[in-house]
């Protein structure tokens, strides 16, 4: 059977042309690119010049452009870079990914309360703010819900309250979708991973603007400006950096195809679904009428009176793969902490499904969910319904 993936927000397929352009660094030119001959400085030449595709997506200098693992690894350099070279306090929103939240625990910083869409709190946000903050970190767009935070206004308040500290935001999901070099010029830190949009897994990106301080947390040959330690991943940078140029020169077109898509399946499962709250657009999410809070390739739903695992059981059965905003590593029964911290209802909570859309998307894939979807929840709920009588 084949599949309708809507899954992107966790992982995209790699693009043929992305593929094509990493195998020569397999095959033919493997050289460790800090050598001294021919195939390693054709190696480091392959580098800078993904190197100068992300620097000019992220409006940083390409000597700011930092090579690393995955997010995660840029995350955690951003964080922990920046408070073991700034000394101060660091803080963070309360629906960030665990990338950065456990970071930021684990040094004892704090943690700020958001609002019903998930968006941090600015006036919490000042009160957390000090002379002390070493680095505040917002996400761009949240790996859950899509929610697009507003970082001109978190910008202001930061650069007004810890005019000192360092500005991070966790571009993961946002790089696909949004103007990231228009957004970049508002923060120091930009965490990207190619994964995300077309590149390969294990290729990250923290992108370091107006020389912020950070302290190195791998070291040792000293590779990507000391910052990061290791031999680079050419092909991986290879890909990541052919991917990026491709969401560069196609994001324009790619939001708008993949906005109509998602708004058909938004709208389809609006009409056909009782009861489905859509987050941040439903009035009863606290959200608005319309999705422009949102990123193009997200669909976040929760159903009363379903579980999730239920619901996403039977929809793979019918060949749609997506994810449940709600489930745990451990399979405890609590939702995500994003839904937590935006004060979602548990019973609500638990009946989350992220339906998210990629640039190999198409209306057939959305019809299949159309298709499937309803079905599955009135099944569900028939059986609670029998159970309960
Ligand atoms: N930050 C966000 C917002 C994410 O969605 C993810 C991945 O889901 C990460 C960080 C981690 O990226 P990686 O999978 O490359 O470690």
């Amino acid at each position: 059977m084949s599949v309708a993936y809507f899954d992107h927000a966790a992982s995209t397929p790699v693009r043929d042309e992305v593929l094509e352009a990493m195998m020569p660094f397999f095959r033919d030119c493997y050289a460790n690119p800090t050598g001294a001959h021919r195939m390693a400085r054709d190696s480091r030449r392959a580098i800078d010049e993904a190197r100068d595709v992300l620097a000019a997506g992220l409006a940083t200098e390409p000597t700011g452009i930092v090579f690393c693992g995955s997010g995660t690894e840029a995350d955690n350099l951003a964080i922990f870079g920046a408070a073991a070279a700034g000394g101060g306090r660091v803080v963070c929103s309360a629906a960030e990914h665990h990338a950065v939240l456990r970071p930021v625990e684990r040094l004892g910083g704090s943690v700020v309360e958001t609002d019903s869409n998930g968006v941090i709190d600015t006036g919490a946000l000042r009160d957390a703010l000090g002379e002390d903050v070493a680095l505040v970190s917002v996400m761009m767009a949240n790996n859950e819900t899509g929610v697009i935070s507003p970082l001109d206004e978190i910008a202001e308040v930061v650069r007004t309250h810890a005019p000192q500290a360092l500005f991070h935001t966790d571009a993961v999901q946002g790089f696909p979708w949004l103007d990231v070099a228009e957004a970049a010029r508002l923060v120091d830190l930009i965490s990207l991973s190619a994964h995300k949009f077309g590149g390969p897994k294990g290729v990250g990106v923290l992108a370091v603007r107006g020389g912020a301080r950070l302290r190195a947390q791998i070291i040792g040959g000293g590779q990507e400006m000391g910052l990061r330690s290791g031999t680079q991943n050419t092909a991986g940078i290879v890909g990541m950096g052919k991917a990026a140029e491709i969401v560069l020169a196609e994001r324009d077109s790619a939001v708008e195809r993949v906005r109509v898509l998602r708004d058909q399946l938004a709208d389809g499962l609006a009409a056909t679904v009782p009861g489905v709250v859509e987050t941040a657009v439903t009035p009863s999410s606290g959200g608005c009428t319309d999705r422009s809070a949102k990123v193009a390739g997200s669909c976040h739903l929760c159903f009363e009176g379903v579980e999730s695992e239920e619901m996403l059981f039977l929809i793979e059965r019918e060949g749609v793969y997506a994810s449940a905003a709600s489930s745990c590593a451990s399979g405890a029964e609590d939702p995500s902490h994003t839904l937590a911290a935006m004060g979602w209802p548990r019973a609500l909570a638990r009946g989350s499904l992220r339906l998210s859309l990629g640039y190999p998307t198409t209306l057939a894939d959305v019809d299949r969910v159309l298709a499937t979807l309803p079905e599955a929840v009135a099944q569900l709920r028939r059986a609670a319904g029998q159970a309960a009588a």
